[in-house]
């Protein structure tokens, strides 16, 4: 399926977005299942016209449910969405890290904690939109390829919506996202090699079965538009404004873009002051083809071969790393990556710190921040974000060779007291 045709009436519903627009040419395509530009093949991205409607107002959206459909009114998503059974995800915590803080020499900094999602990572929320979108244009089966947690995401939004999921995944994946995944009981398969090599054979199936909504192939546009919602949540919880500073962990990259468009929409919209932020981005050295390339000054990402112990964030070819190059230049921000041990580290420091148990895309980021403050390049002084996007619980092979119990003991007080802890 492509966008090679633009045959398709807009009579769809799919909330106020009027048309996908190409992010390189600017060519407008009707909604639809489309995905890459007619005339450049340029990416596709949802545009939509506010104006229309009830006005969208702070309480407006206050007055809507404690999950990602308070913004319903910016998402491309049906009318009769909050109707269809649905994970509904969003309105996780945005918590004050004053112990972290203290520890790193900030003054203000807050986690924004994406792991209390249905199935514990931030991309519960691209999922439902994608599922809301993919509905209404009519697929049947939901699908993707995924680096872990979209597979899990994926395969529990299609469970609980009624319909057959098919998810394909690099074979050495985590154990705990395998199980994770098949336990929600669509067709899970294992592809021996890559993500970028899962993510090719998908976008060949996605061409086979025009009924296959590959989330984050063929109905992208509508997919990422999901990751605004960890802009507007942040934006609302600090009290309608935008954090000075945000640090988010890059993949595709699609995530950290979309965080951008967020804040930039809550601006024009009126619904916060148009202040300034940085954009920060984070990822594993072992795979970090983004942050080299905005190291070397490139408007474009060359694509590496991945090898980290950070799965869900490596992706060799990511589709939005010129984009993020973009996002970080025009906001003043830094692209950086840390070592396989460093964001062991700085899961640990944020576990012991804040009781906080992230994945290794969390561990990318904290360290991230601890790198960037000691390098001078973040202000210690202002109001700064850290997404963690994902649940230690899922890749406790990260860390469980590095603690442990401090003494095995007898079932007794005596051992306990012998063993010396006290
Ligand atoms: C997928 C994922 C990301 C990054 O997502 P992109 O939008 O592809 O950059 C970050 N953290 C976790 C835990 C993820 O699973
Ligand atoms: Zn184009």
């Amino acid at each position: 399926m492509t966008a090679l045709t633009s045959d398709v009436t807009t009579s769809v519903d799919l909330g106020r977005a009027t048309h996908l627009a190409c992010r390189e040419c600017g060519t407008v395509t009707p909604l639809g299942p489309f995905y890459a530009c007619g005339e450049c093949f340029g990416p596709l991205e949802v545009a939509y016209d506010y104006t229309a409607g009830t006005p969208i107002t702070r309480e407006s959206i206050e007055s809507g449910p404690q999950n990602i459909w308070r913004y319903q009114q910016l998402l491309p998503v049906p009318s009769y969405v909050r109707d269809t059974p649905n994970l509904e995800p969003g309105c996780t915590p945005l918590v004050p890290a004053k112990n972290l803080a203290r520890e790193l020499g900030m003054r203000a900094l807050w986690v924004k904690d994406d792991s209390a999602n249905p199935t514990h990572s931030f991309k519960d929320r691209v999922v439902a939109c994608a599922l809301a979108a993919a509905r209404e244009l009519g697929f049947t089966v939901l699908a993707c390829p995924s680096t872990g947690n979209l597979a899990n995401a994926v395969a529990a939004a299609a469970a609980r919506a009624g319909i057959r999921s098919v998810v394909l995944i690099p074979a050495d994946l985590e154990q705990q996202k395998i199980t994770a995944t098949a336990v929600y009981g669509g067709t899970l398969v294992a592809v021996e090699g890559t993500y970028d090599d899962v993510n090719r054979v998908a976008s060949e199936l996605a061409g086979e079965h025009e009924d296959w909504a590959f989330v984050n192939v063929n109905v992208r546009p509508y997919y990422a538009e999901g990751s605004k919602t960890l802009g507007f949540e942040t934006a609302e919880a600090l009290g309608w404004r935008l954090p000075e500073q945000v640090v988010i962990p890059i993949a595709s990259g699609s995530q950290l873009t979309k965080v951008d468009k967020a804040f930039r929409e809550l601006s024009s919209l009126g619904l916060v002051e148009e202040t300034p932020y940085r954009i920060f981005g984070a990822q594993a050295t072992g795979c970090s083809p983004v942050s080299q390339a905005f190291k070397g000054g490139y408007d474009v990402v060359r694509p590496v071969r991945p090898d980290t112990i950070a799965k869900s964030l490596a992706i060799g070819n990511p589709a939005d790393g010129p984009y993020v190059l973009d996002t970080a230049n025009r906001t003043g921000g830094v692209i950086e990556d840390v070592t396989d041990e460093e964001l062991v580290e700085g899961i640990r420091l944020l576990a012991r710190t804040e009781g906080i148990f992230a994945e290794t895309a969390g561990g990318v980021t904290v360290a991230t921040l601890r790198k960037l403050l000691d390098a001078g390049v973040l202000d210690p002084d202002a109001d700064t974000v850290v997404f963690n996007t994902g649940e230690g619980l899922k890749t406790l092979d990260a860390v469980s060779g590095h603690v442990g119990p401090a003494a095995t003991i007898p079932a007794s007080a005596a051992a306990f007291t012998a063993a010396g802890l006290v």
